[in-house]
């Protein structure tokens, strides 16, 4: 075995698909519009204002 399936605990950043390490300034909040979704912005995605776009209500917000 050389990998090791670690999806389980890897969060994606909503915006830019990469993984977000732990302990960066992510952050994470639930869709404005439909509010079952969580969306995840890794630090970089914060800081330029990168739209995100909700996979079930398509919602798209800076
Ligand atoms: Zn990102
Ligand atoms: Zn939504």
């Amino acid at each position: 075995m050389t990998e090791k399936t670690a999806t389980l605990s890897l969060v994606t950043c909503t915006s830019c698909g990469k993984p977000i390490p732990p302990g960066t300034e992510a952050t994470k909040f639930l869709c404005p519009n439909c509010g079952e979704i969580q969306i995840k912005r890794c630090g970089k995605c914060r800081k330029f204002g990168r739209a995100y776009k909700c996979p079930k209500c398509g919602f798209t917000g800076p």
